[in-house]
């Protein structure tokens, strides 16, 4: 600060100095040109006192003016000392002032030159270097871009690394779903919106109008939840193309319709096709109001996030598959024997909390073998279908049915009483005969089961207890002459 102000001070006081010289240099040239122009020629004294002022004058003018006017003053001075000289008709005096006048100023003169020259040098070493300088800068500019964007790549891969662990510890599709719209939402960025769908059922071969169900969806904070549940133009595109699409602008792209825009505003659509196994079912889409939202680069990442999310939704599939095969019979669909004595067990333990009634029947086809020999294992296995068929056609929503092992099956009706599940019981079994041939319909030859029946909380307390008394009442009614229904 201190040092600022006291250079601006020696500057002042440079200017003023430089200026002073000036307009004295022109006063004593003024005073000059008067005293030769006088009618009266100057005395000697006056003449030398002139000349003398002069030297002095132009000599500081080469160190505070340019050097241009510099040359100027001193030509000048030049002419007017010589035309003093011969004013002074040669005196020796004015000779020496002439003389001190051609030496002070060409000694001054070349010492300005020599600086100039210098200070041209400095001046180009300046510019060379501050060349240099910026040079630099733009590289390290442009370095620290490179570093910007591959930081920021750096994180993307590192969230991508993190979400690829989190999803091949899921199994459920609406869990892996909902954290895959979550995920692109967060990594992509830029958008109002992130939607994922799925084909309703697996898609026929050859045929791309299945409809697109809305599975998962993430909205911008403060925005309001999506309305449509199913697929747009661009979902319908991507299904069909089987390719990633990105859209910069809806109104300037031919291939979609501006005004057949969804319920919300769309300007920037990307997504990529989800593919399960080997065909496509589905889409994961992200879009913004703004024209222009997404690059190549965000395209390329969701592509990968797609690959996790594809393997991810396929695992979910297969273990859903597993599951099913695990607690349903492949041929009847209904439960296995295992998943229901468990579903048995809860249902007796909320009978009991509840303080309500139970029904369990044990059913089995008459003389089953008999078919399996007459007509045939597959027509044996169609009449066990067609029972199965029966028994979810007669029991209410609420039952449960099982093939408990061959050709029996079990059933729980929640709530139901002694003379209910005798009801129910009973209709299954004229609906048997009634209905089931072992050649299909036709037939005279009726198919017929037998059934025991058990109620919570008269007949047993437990579930194992229900199954030993239910089954005793259906080999009772076997002994009894099969064909009918066993409850006391
Ligand atoms: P009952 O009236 O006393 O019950 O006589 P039944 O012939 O029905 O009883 P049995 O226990 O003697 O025979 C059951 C038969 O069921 C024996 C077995 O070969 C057959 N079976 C068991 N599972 C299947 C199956 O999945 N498909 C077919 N087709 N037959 C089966
Ligand atoms: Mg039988
Ligand atoms: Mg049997």
């Amino acid at each position: 600060m201190m040092a600022t102000r006291g250079l601006s001070t020696r500057a002042t006081t440079l200017i003023a100095v430089k200026w002073a010289t000036v307009i004295l240099w022109v006063v004593v040239s003024g005073l000059s040109l008067a005293a030769l122009l006088a009618p009266t020629p100057p005395d000697l004294v006056t003449l030398h006192g002139l000349t003398i002022a002069l030297i002095a004058l132009t000599v500081s003018s080469w160190l505070l003016v340019a050097f241009s006017l510099a040359m100027v003053f001193s030509a000048a001075a030049g002419l007017l000392s010589l035309w003093m000289l011969s004013a002074s008709h040669g005196a020796p005096l004015l000779w020496t002032d002439v003389l001190a006048l051609v030496v002070l100023n060409g000694l001054a003169g070349m010492r300005q030159h020599r600086l100039q020259r210098r200070m041209h040098r400095l001046k180009q070493q300046v510019n060379d270097v501050s060349e240099g300088v910026s040079l630099h800068a733009q590289e390290l500019r442009q370095a620290q871009q490179s570093h910007e964007a591959l930081t920021y790549k750096l994180a993307r891969y590192q969230r991508l690394h993190a979400v690829a662990e989190q999803l091949v510890r899921l199994v459920e599709l609406e869990t892996i779903a909902q954290l895959a719209v979550e995920q692109a939402f967060a990594l992509i960025g830029k958008s109002e919106a992130c939607l994922l769908l799925l084909a309703d059922k697996p898609r026929p071969t050859g045929g791309y109008h299945q409809a697109l169900a809305l599975r998962a969806s993430k909205r911008g904070e403060g925005l309001s939840p999506i309305q449509m549940k199913l697929g747009d133009q661009f979902d319908h595109y991507v299904v069909r193309t089987q390719r990633p699409l990105l859209v910069n602008d809806v109104r300037r792209d031919f291939r979609f319709t501006a005004s057949a825009a969804t319920d919300r505003p769309i300007s920037s659509v990307i997504a990529c096709p989800i593919t399960i196994g080997e065909t496509v079912e589905g889409v994961l889409r992200l879009d913004s109001v703004r024209p222009q939202a997404y690059t190549q680069d965000d395209l390329r990442f969701l592509d990968i996030l797609l690959d996790l999310l594809n393997t991810a939704l396929a695992n979910a599939r297969l273990f859903a598959q597993t599951q099913q095969l695990a607690i349903t019979d492949g041929l009847t669909d209904l439960y296995r024997r295992q998943p229901f004595l468990e579903q048995l067990a809860r249902e007796v333990a909320r009978a009991s909390r509840s303080r309500e009634s139970l029904a369990v029947m044990m059913l089995d086809i008459d003389h089953f073998k008999r078919y399996n020999d007459t007509y045939g294992h597959s027509a044996g296995d169609l009449i066990l279908k067609a029972v199965a068929s029966l028994m979810r056609k007669t029991i209410p929503p609420d039952g449960i049915c099982a093939r408990y092992g061959g050709e029996e099956f079990a059933i729980v009706l929640p709530k139901a009483s002694k003379a209910v599940g005798t009801e129910i019981a009973d209709r299954l079994r004229q609906s048997v005969e009634a209905h089931v041939r072992p050649m299909g319909n036709g037939q005279r030859d009726a198919v017929t089961v037998s059934v025991g029946v058990a109620t919570f909380p008269e007949d047993a307390q437990s579930d194992l207890e229900l199954i030993r008394r239910s089954d005793q009442r259906l080999y009772h009614a076997k002994r009894s002459g099969r064909n009918q229904v066993c409850s006391t």
